[in-house]
């Protein structure tokens, strides 16, 4: 009944588990969650005036269906204030969210069967985007020993005659991993040597807490002409539910991906468009502000993670996730089976501990679990405390 594509679609798993979080309070059950990928902030009230302003005066109407020019001259500022980058307007894409900026970029640039690196564990929406569009999408492991730094020789080793691009997440979600910008140099090498696209997702840019971010466009012109610089006012300015995310990138292509976004969606929300104007172009503090908050809560929850028996955690540079080792979990036994995989463990943890977490898998590692710290301290110390009682109450096979 449905088109063959739709047959390998996984929904997204981030978005069930929230929602799953919240229907089990709904029905007066008290999880904890430690799924979704969204600060727990409100979005700051200078932003929300300027959306109400715009409101007020009419700018509801259609925009150009790549954004306003005032959004898109505000995005240029910011991308040369904070990355040292020169776009103009014209090289500026205004799309629904970054998720959606990615996949018009998926349509715009991919031929069935051409293939993108992507380093693993990655964030679920990737690969499913290349699929979606007929692609191919190669998982290109990084190792935990190394804090699941990008690896450009692993990289280099997957290039083939069809591989189109690679995908860059720095700060790295589910990982927390930022970049180095050897790495980043040396992936960039790679992409001019063998003629391939860099997609650089630099969502959690002002969530960086040990290393500096690194726009991986700067490093060299010849880098940046094969560069698509994507970013959000999801994370840095608790937008999530307004939608904004944009693309700079090489003109003709960001061309191309608005003329996608011009047959599909129209232009984002209006808005939500000068809303975000305001964001990217208005005092930055509470951006550091909520950064610290999230440094505060990462180490409560790391330090929690790697005092609980059978879990250890790599300390994140950056992003707002823990993605915790927890094979040594495996081979235990609850409710007289044994736990063999991310999706057991995540399963027990929501039933025996009422908390919400999101398997490994689905980020392209089975011996992990995700979990989210944009959320109180209280609500941290509470979940690790309930996780702590539930696994040791965990049996063994032998
Ligand atoms: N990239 C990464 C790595 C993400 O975690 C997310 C999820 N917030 C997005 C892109 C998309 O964010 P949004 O669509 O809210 O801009
Ligand atoms: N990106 C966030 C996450 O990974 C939000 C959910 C989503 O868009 O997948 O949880």
């Amino acid at each position: 009944m449905l088109a063959d594509r739709i047959k390998a679609l996984a929904p997204s798993p981030t978005l069930a588990i929230q929602a799953k979080a919240k229907a089990m309070r709904a029905q007066g059950i008290d999880v904890i969650s430690f799924g979704a990928g969204e600060p727990d902030f409100d979005t700051p009230e200078r932003i929300k005036e300027a959306a109400i302003r715009a409101m007020r005066k009419g700018q509801t109407k259609y925009t150009e269906a790549s954004g306003i020019v005032e959004l898109r001259e505000a995005v240029c500022r910011k991308l040369k204030r904070d990355n040292g980058l020169d776009y103009e307007p014209a090289d500026v894409l205004i799309s629904c969210g970054a998720k959606h900026t990615l996949y018009n970029l998926a349509v715009a640039l991919l031929n069935p069967g051409d293939e993108v690196l992507i380093p693993a564990p990655y964030w679920v929406s990737y690969p499913e985007q290349v699929k979606l569009v007929g692609g191919a999408p190669v998982a290109v492991p990084t190792r935990e020993a190394e804090g699941f730094q990008a690896d450009p020789a692993r990289l280099r080793a997957a290039v083939t005659p069809r591989t189109r691009a690679v995908v860059l997440n720095s700060p790295n979600n589910p990982t927390g991993a930022v970049f180095s910008s050897s790495a980043l140099r040396a992936v960039g090498e790679l992409a001019v040597e063998r003629d391939l696209w860099v997609i650089s997702d630099e969502c959690y840019e002002a969530l960086t807490y040990e290393g500096r971010h690194i726009s991986i466009a700067s490093l060299a012109p010849e880098i940046k002409v094969r560069t698509v610089v994507v970013n959000t006012c999801s994370k840095a300015y608790a937008m999530t539910g307004w939608r904004i995310g944009y693309a700079a990138g090489p003109r003709a292509l960001i061309k191309a991906m608005g003329d996608v976004q011009s047959q599909v969606t129209s232009n984002p929300t209006s808005v939500a468009q000068w809303a975000a104007v305001e964001a990217l172009a208005g005092p930055q503090d509470e951006v550091a502000k909520m950064a610290g908050e999230f440094d505060q809560r990462r180490r409560v929850m790391i330090h929690g993670l790697n005092a609980i028996p059978g879990i250890r955690c790599v300390m994140p540079g950056g992003a707002f996730y823990a993605f915790p080792n927890i094979t040594a979990l495996f081979g235990t036994r609850w409710q007289g089976r044994s736990l063999r995989s991310s999706t057991d463990v995540t399963a027990f943890l929501l039933d025996e501990a009422r908390v919400a977490v999101v398997p490994g898998l689905d980020f392209g590692s089975d011996g992990h679990i995700r979990l989210s710290y944009a959320t109180g301290l209280d609500t941290i110390e509470q979940g690790l405390s309930r996780m702590d009682a539930a696994i040791r109450s965990l049996g063994h096979d032998d």
